[in-house]
């Protein structure tokens, strides 16, 4: 039987390593999308073990030319478009930039896979921060969007383009809603991974305390290696659909932070508030609900988030112990 080929961009992130492992071990063909490459982006499939593995292909997905050319040659049965500005806290900064990359490139390879080949099956990272101020919890798929930030914005952009395609040339588009996920391999200016890497160093007495900006803020965190699950699943299905994978559990900020000082034995006062940390526009509170993505999918997830902190806590102790 011919092998699979799936093609994964921003395979050099937290999703798109843990995803090209999962396909790897399916037995995929994997081809990784990059905009340029060196050791720090490589970082996260060399962790995995499988930057040999993989074959890594640059394109600016802004030049459809490129994308074309790719894709052609390719000849992908999966595409799963991970890349992304993906800071919240970024994109105000850079609000322009960030609307433009996250919603031109998918209408690129929308209009790739539309001229070249219809049969592809597309998988679209669409994200929790489009629903932003939250009218009705736990959030379903049916819940009204009113994105709350230039990120949001931009992946508002780009869920509709998806549906837009799926519906008007029949192709086979999901979009996963993901909620935040984290792992080793987040990037080290997401909040649960400075936290933890941060209190670390405040053991060892390389840093004297935690800044912060709002902690009462309450939000749904799961594990990312199961959340890429979802994604692979969701193209294997007869029909595409949008799916919300979360944990289904909400927790304030200031618990996190409180759960891992405790078990590195940091007294709380250590928690610093820095204004200016705070954003211009902040969600209150966000929660999902996951039945669709369990009942459809099979999709099974059981972790509660102290369960995550525990294995994200534990892995990062782990990799400190060089430092
Ligand atoms: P990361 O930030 O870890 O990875 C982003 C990837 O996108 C990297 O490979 C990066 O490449 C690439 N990228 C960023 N900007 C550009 C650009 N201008 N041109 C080309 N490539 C670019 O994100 P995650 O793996 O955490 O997330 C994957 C996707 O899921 C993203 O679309 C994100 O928005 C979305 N998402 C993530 C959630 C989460 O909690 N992690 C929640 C909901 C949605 P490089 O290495 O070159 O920087």
């Amino acid at each position: 039987m011919k092998q699979k080929i799936a093609l994964i961009t921003g395979i050099t992130g937290q999703d798109g390593a843990y995803l090209a492992q999962l396909l790897l071990n399916k037995n995929y063909r994997v081809i990784g999308l990059v905009r340029g490459y060196n050791s720090s982006n490589l970082a996260g499939l060399s962790y995995l073990g499988i930057k040999e593995q993989v074959e890594l292909l640059t394109c600016d997905l802004l030049d459809i030319s490129q994308v074309f050319k790719i894709i052609e040659q390719v000849e992908p049965k999966e595409i799963y478009n991970l890349a992304a500005q993906s800071s919240v806290s970024l994109s105000f900064q850079q609000p322009i930039g960030t609307f433009q990359f996250n919603t031109l490139s998918i209408f690129n390879i929308l209009e790739v896979i539309k001229m070249l080949n219809k049969n592809i099956r597309f998988y679209q990272a669409s994200s929790s921060e489009m629903y932003g101020k939250v009218n009705h919890l736990p959030i379903t798929e049916d819940s009204i969007l009113h994105p709350l930030s230039p990120y949001a914005i931009s992946k508002v952009a780009a869920h509709f383009t998806c549906i837009h395609y799926r519906e008007s040339y029949n192709l086979h588009i999901s979009c996963g809603i993901l909620f935040n996920h984290e792992s080793y391999l987040r990037q080290n200016t997401f909040f649960v991974k400075k936290v933890i890497q941060d209190s670390i160093k405040i053991t060892k007495g390389h840093l004297n305390a935690l800044k912060v900006g709002n902690i009462d803020v309450r939000r749904d965190f799961g594990y990312a290696p199961k959340y890429v699950e979802a994604m692979y699943l969701m193209l294997q299905q007869e029909n595409p659909s949008d799916y919300l994978i979360c944990s289904g559990q909400t927790i304030s900020l200031r618990e996190i932070i409180y759960y891992i000082f405790d078990k590195l034995n940091i007294p709380h006062h250590l928690c610093q508030i820095d204004n200016q940390l705070y954003r211009p526009a902040e969600i209150e509170d966000m929660f999902g609900n996951n039945a669709k993505a369990k009942a459809e999918l099979n999709w099974d997830y059981d972790l509660s988030i102290f369960q995550t902190l525990d294995l994200l806590l534990n892995e990062e102790l782990e990799n400190s112990q060089s430092l």
